[in-house]
């Protein structure tokens, strides 16, 4: 055995025992006849001591150790001196004072200081199996591990299989960009790597493994805006025989268990339920973030037969003008640039406009556009958000959908900019009655706002024909903190109206045989009702964590490129290889 304990177990229950550990050398402070290292691994850090008065050999040997060296030790348990013991670790009250020593492996200065807390992220990246020995890098790598078990045995002991799909297979109709895998076997032909394993698990429903659940790593190429990684895992689960309140219940009772285990924080269930409409009208966002207020309101009616050009002609193409009221925090001051900054940031979500009132008193505002409004119509617009003076009322005139989705960023930035955001809390909810589809702009044709496999309401039916935009779904989305978290529904089971949903999406028949023919077959064989979700996990974990990125809480994350630094995949590949797979090489 190299080690009788670990470098995070050690108390003042083990004084006086002889001890082995073995590990990293992450400080070390010499005072001459006293050599003081920290020695490091994944459970943790114990001091150990070098005295020349015990063991001169060892003692000079010690001075040798640098930063990062791994070495084993032997020693016995010591309580620290008083007033140099460390309570904030659990080995703080010990140290080992070494009788002999073991260098089991050299290393080089380190790029970067493994407890620094500001290095740069591509050094991390690259030098990641150095970064991944940062402390908050194993909490969590842990937690993350910690979370898989306890939804593995919550889902485990309600009788779910854990049943893996596979990687290489057809593309699949998530909606973005698949990665391709050329076919040496058969050339010219390409598997796609999985967008979800959406319809693995629903014919594994049709074949009658009810209960169905995955970590499953789902691959998406797309570019790669803010957070996201170009591969992610999902907690995958499906169901059979089941409702809506069936799949919504049993996610509520799998979130609410990890989350009283990791965070000790016990969740009320159900959990919320909020319409989409009532979301995007109140909150501008269809993952609204409730750990603040500043809600949308409709100011169309007050406003309308004022004498204001702008707004007359947005009410007569039927746009809408919404508002909401920001309270600064005392003492800020909120200039001429800042409203314009404000201004041409709200252009990225289409408002091509921003009106403001700061009210001054009862019927008193400070505004560029304040002299189109009597005083009435300025009071109506104050009592609406019952503002007081110093607060801003910002209005957004647009088609229904922009001005709603402007003001809802709108709200999500300014909270954000002046920390109104309640940092502690959970605000955690689902997102019902979305859409079935939404109109694309700029492809003319009807699009599913989830994926082609989710079920209409049964009262909407009949709306398939006459006004499909007017539909809603069988769906369901967890919202937690602002940040969409999962998302599932109840599917067709049948084959009629699953070609029927293709069509509407303008997937006719010849390709709906080529690209879904095996779901179609299978649905017309039998197929039970069924539905299920996924939740993102990279993302539920940085949220338990409260990490910057998900690239914090995954081992060897991609950048924003797709790349990885450490390995600097993608690369360039050989002729040979090429050819092989029957792809021609071409510098240009
Ligand atoms: N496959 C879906 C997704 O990846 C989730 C689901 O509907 O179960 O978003």
């Amino acid at each position: 055995m190299m080690r009788t304990a670990t470098c995070g177990g050690l108390t003042s229950r083990n004084l006086n025992e002889t001890v082995t550990l073995a590990g990293w050398v992450a400080t070390r402070r010499d005072h001459g006849n006293l050599i003081f290292i920290d020695l490091r691994d994944r459970w943790g850090i114990t001091q150990i001591v070098f005295s020349s008065d015990k063991d001169a050999a060892v003692h000079k040997k010690a001075e040798d150790l640098r930063s990062e060296m791994v070495i084993q030790v032997t020693g016995v348990v010591n309580k620290r001196p008083e007033g140099t013991q460390n309570k904030k670790i659990p080995t703080g009250e010990i140290d080992v004072s070494v009788d002999a020593l073991e260098i089991l492996n050299t290393c080089p200065t380190p790029p970067f200081e493994i407890g620094d807390e500001y290095v740069n992220e591509e050094l991390r990246l690259t030098y990641r199996f150095l970064d991944l020995r940062r402390r908050d890098m194993v909490e969590s790598l842990t937690t993350r591990y910690r979370m898989t078990k306890i939804v593995r045995d919550y889902l485990d002991q309600n009788q779910f299989l854990e049943i893996e799909t596979p990687y290489l297979t057809r593309s699949t109709p998530e909606g973005a960009r698949d990665f391709l895998v050329p076919s040496r076997l058969t050339q010219g032909t390409f598997y796609a790597l999985p967008q979800s394993p959406q319809l693995f698990k629903q014919l594994l429903m049709v074949a009658g493994y009810d209960r169905y659940f995955q970590l499953a790593r789902c691959f998406r190429d797309e570019d790669l805006r803010s957070d996201r990684q170009p591969e992610h895992t999902q907690i995958d689960l499906e169901m059979s025989f089941v409702d809506k309140d069936d799949v919504m219940g049993l996610v509520e009772g799998m979130i609410s268990d990890v989350t009283e285990k990791v965070l000790g924080r016990k969740l009320e269930k159900p959990f919320r339920r909020m319409p989409y409409d009532e979301a995007m009208s109140r909150y501008g966002s269809d993952k609204p973030d409730l750990r603040f207020g500043m809600e949308l309101f409709d100011l169309t009616p007050v406003f309308e037969g004022a004498n204001f050009k702008i707004f007359n002609e947005v009410i007569q193409s039927t746009g809408r003008i919404r508002g909401i009221c920001f309270t600064p925090p005392a003492g800020t001051e909120f200039s001429r640039k800042n409203f314009d900054d404000l201004t041409e940031w709200l252009k990225n979500y289409g408002a091509k406009g921003l009106a403001w009132f700061k009210v001054k008193g009862d019927r008193e505002i400070e505004s560029p556009i304040a002299k189109f409004f009597d005083a009435e119509r300025i009071g109506r617009v104050i009592d609406t958000f019952a503002a007081k003076p110093g607060d801003i009322i910002f209005m957004v005139a647009s088609d229904p959908h922009i001005s709603a989705v402007a003001l809802g960023a709108l709200r999500c930035k300014l909270a954000s900019d002046y920390r109104q955001i309640r940092e502690d809390a959970f605000e955690i909810f689902w997102v019902v009655d979305f859409p079935l589809f939404e109109w694309s702009e700029e492809d003319q044709r009807y699009q599913a706002l989830h994926h082609p496999f989710t079920a209409p309401n049964d009262e909407d039916l009949l709306l398939l024909d006459s006004d499909p935009a007017k539909v809603k779904a069988k769906a369901y989305d967890l919202v937690l903190n602002g940040t969409e978290i999962g998302g599932g529904s109840i599917r067709i089971h049948d084959m009629t109206t699953q070609q029927k949903i293709f069509s509407i999406l303008n997937i006719g028949p010849d390709e709906q045989q080529n690209k879904f023919g095996f779901l179609l077959k299978a649905l017309s064989y039998g197929a039970p009702p069924h539905g299920g979700l996924a939740i993102g996990l990279d993302r539920l974990v940085t949220l338990f964590l409260k990490r910057e990125s998900i690239r914090d809480v995954i081992a060897f994350p991609k950048t924003q490129k797709g790349t990885c630094l450490m390995t600097e995949a993608p690369s360039t590949v050989d002729v040979k290889q090429l050819k092989e797979l029957g792809i021609k090489h071409s510098d240009g």
